[in-house]
């Protein structure tokens, strides 16, 4: 191993006075730090990727929540009750968004400070909106290093939230500990989450707004109570459960940590966390892989010379979508 893969990068000298900020939990450095990983630019790149290497030892103590649910269900009301909550309790509370909207509009609808009002001012919150623009790998990717950042800057809780629109859950599910599904309590909403195969990804399902119909509330409890107990545990350490709150009245929000706390211990306990996060740097890696290959692979001279036959053809018929794979792959080894 080389010494930048063992993390010990040499860092410029304002990149050391960055690294020092956050861990002394500046804000500014903090804000700083995150800018320059969300940054597309190469030679940002390569400053980043020091950086991180240099929190690295830093990062891993927090508990991360991802929390999912529809434009609606809740998310910041509940995000806003529950930090505040939890800063009362001692914690630090960092909320940062995966935005599938913001990669297609370049703006930023999650984690938009003026929603959560009171927990945005709070000297022990911070709140980052999605990073726009890219593929949602790469919005995720930024995400999931802002997340690091953060935990070594002293957040001692991570949550990420992210609107229930495509791959978006998967990968939330895929960088934090306890994955979240808030929902609303009527029966079109569950059988949506159901049918898209979210209900799977939950540690945690969560009814909202269970004050204005408790009876509804209960109702839809059951239901996913039922639909869970027919999937197959993801773990032998932990048993998806179903919650109702209302994030407007606080109700259920205690409760609500205490489930989280108590998923926390049994997969420390069972040592299912260590185990899940391995896999999901693995995972990780593996994403970034997949998406650099197949970078390089559409900005290859030869497959771009070659592509519009080798399409034409197998659209024609004259040549199997195998052959075609193959003969394209094939231009990677040309010398160029
Ligand atoms: P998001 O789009 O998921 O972030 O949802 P919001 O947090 O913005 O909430 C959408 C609307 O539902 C807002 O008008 C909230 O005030 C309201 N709301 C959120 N939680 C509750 C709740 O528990 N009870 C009631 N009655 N309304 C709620």
């Amino acid at each position: 191993m080389n010494d930048t893969a063992a993390g010990q990068v040499l860092l410029a000298a304002f990149d050391q006075q960055l690294v020092e900020g956050v861990l002394a939990r500046q804000p500014r450095a903090l804000g700083k730090a995150i800018t320059l990983v969300e940054s597309s630019r190469r030679d940002h790149q390569a400053r980043a990727e020091a950086v991180l290497a240099a929190l690295l030892p830093h990062t891993g103590a927090a508990i991360r929540v991802g929390i999912s649910g529809a434009p609606g269900a809740g998310k910041s009301t509940f995000i806003e009750v529950l930090g505040l909550h939890l800063i009362g309790r001692g914690h630090r509370v960092a909320v940062l968004a995966v935005d599938p909207s913001s990669t297609i509009s370049g703006g930023s609808i999650l984690g938009d400070k003026t929603r959560m009002e009171k927990l945005s001012t709070h000297a022990h919150a911070f709140i980052r909106p999605s990073p726009s623009g890219g593929s949602l790998g790469g919005v995720a990717e930024k995400t999931r290093e802002a997340m690091l950042v953060c935990e070594a800057a002293g957040f001692d809780v991570i949550i990420v939230e992210t609107v229930g629109v495509g791959q978006s859950e998967t990968t939330v599910a895929g960088m934090v500990d306890a994955f979240v599904l808030l929902q609303l309590p009527n029966a079109g909403d569950d059988l949506q989450a159901i049918k898209k195969g979210i209900v799977e990804l939950a540690d945690l399902v969560v009814i909202n707004k269970a004050d204005i119909d408790p009876k509804a509330a209960a109702f839809a409890k059951h239901h996913f109570e039922g639909a869970l107990s027919l999937l197959r545990a993801t773990t032998a350490a932990w048993r998806p459960t179903v919650l109702t709150i209302s994030a407007q009245t606080g109700q259920g929000i205690e409760a609500f940590w205490r489930e989280i706390e108590r998923h926390r211990l049994a997969m420390e306990a069972s040592g299912e966390l260590a185990a899940k996060r391995r896999r999901q740097a693995i995972d990780w890696m593996w994403t970034l892989i997949d998406g650099e290959l197949r970078n390089r692979f559409r900005h290859h001279e030869g497959v771009k010379r070659d592509l519009d036959k080798v399409s034409r053809a197998v659209t024609a018929g004259s040549m199997t979508p195998a052959a075609a794979a193959h003969r394209l792959l094939n231009h990677l080894q040309d010398k160029h």
